[in-house]
């Protein structure tokens, strides 16, 4: 293995960075070099690149977002897509490549290894902690500490003025996000896709609500049943026109910031092992981790995954939320 690349696809998420100075100082250590494509697979179709020093990576452990930018690159879903990238592998004399990115970034690598030699693995990149074979995906732990400072700055103004606050998190699939951020953050009631529920159970937990309670916050999860947090609130206000309810979307200010520790610790550990594998011939796998210990799934089976949510979370939140 004399020279690899390294790209970032797919939504941007806190950590990233750290992964990717990890595959470059790691592969410099093994005397391998390495080029940043820039723009996720856009960059390998237009060989957009940049040459990955130990100076290069400098200062962006810390900077959420990628420095490599990233792209979702319909061109990559082409045949005469796939046929430029692999031109581009040949002209450079990449013997491999690391993708960060989530599960239709391995989908990309998959289509990729058909028509090229090349060795791919992968590291998980994305927000939503949702792939089967790691208990960890970079940009997770950043997002979920976002939303609970969020949360808590909003629970100072809904204290203040005795308010309902609607609040909207990122999920489209999974509430993971959604119920973890409820418990940390002390929120009355949570809305998540895995959860079947009637307003009509909401709308009677509000009427309950003991007066003491100075601040009221409900968590919705995007992909919920009810559709966003708008709509819930629209279905309160036609039982409950008096009451004194608002929404906030957190949107994207979920995806940015800092990276946690957890975030810049494990991100710089997955580029590590990303390049161990390609030394060691690994192919079409992402690197993931479960219980602390380093595992490769194959891209094929690296997908979201529809866990249940742990029935003792959910539980938890009725008996703190009373
Ligand atoms: P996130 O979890 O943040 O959405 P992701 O990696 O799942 O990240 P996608 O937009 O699904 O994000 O995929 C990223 C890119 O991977 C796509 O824009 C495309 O370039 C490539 N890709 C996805 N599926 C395929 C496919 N079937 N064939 C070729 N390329 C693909």
């Amino acid at each position: 293995m004399k020279k690899i690349g390294v790209l970032t696809s797919g939504g941007d998420s806190s950590g990233m960075n750290a992964c990717i100075r990890a595959v470059a100082r790691t592969a410099k250590f093994y005397k391998i070099q390495t080029l940043g494509f820039l723009r996720g697979y856009e960059g390998l179709i237009n060989d957009d690149c940049i040459q990955l020093t130990q100076e290069s990576v400098s200062g962006i452990i810390h900077r959420g977002g990628t420095f490599l930018k990233t792209a979702r690159s319909e061109r990559f879903k082409t045949q005469e897509g796939l046929l430029k990238a692999n031109e581009t592998i040949i002209k450079n004399n990449l013997d491999g490549l690391v993708v960060i990115g989530g599960d239709g970034s391995f989908k990309g690598a998959i289509e990729f290894s058909k028509i090229s030699n090349l060795k791919i693995v992968g590291c998980p990149g994305t927000i939503d902690n949702d792939l089967v074979g790691t208990d960890f995906t970079i940009g997770y732990d950043t997002a979920i500490n976002t939303v609970v400072e969020a949360i808590d700055k909003i629970r100072d103004t809904a204290e203040s003025h005795n308010r309902v606050f609607v609040v909207e998190v990122m999920g489209r699939d999974a509430g993971i996000i959604a119920l973890r951020s409820a418990i940390a953050s002390g929120a009355e009631a949570v809305l998540v896709p895995e959860i079947k529920h009637d307003t009509k159970d909401l709308i009677l937990k509000i009427k309950n609500w003991r007066d003491t309670k100075s601040s009221k916050i409900i968590i919705v999860a995007e992909g919920d049943e009810s559709g966003g947090a708008y709509n819930v609130a629209k279905v309160i206000k036609e039982t409950l026109p008096n009451l004194d309810l608002r929404v906030t979307i957190l949107g994207h200010i979920q995806r940015g910031g800092n990276p946690s520790c957890m975030d810049r610790v494990n991100a710089s550990l997955s580029g590590f092992h990303a390049v161990k594998a390609l030394m060691e011939g690994r192919s079409n796998e992402m690197i993931g981790f479960i219980n602390k210990q380093v595992c490769y799934t194959p891209f094929e089976n690296a997908v979201k995954h529809n866990q249940t949510l742990n029935p003792d979370l959910e539980l938890l939140i009725e008996i703190l939320s009373a």
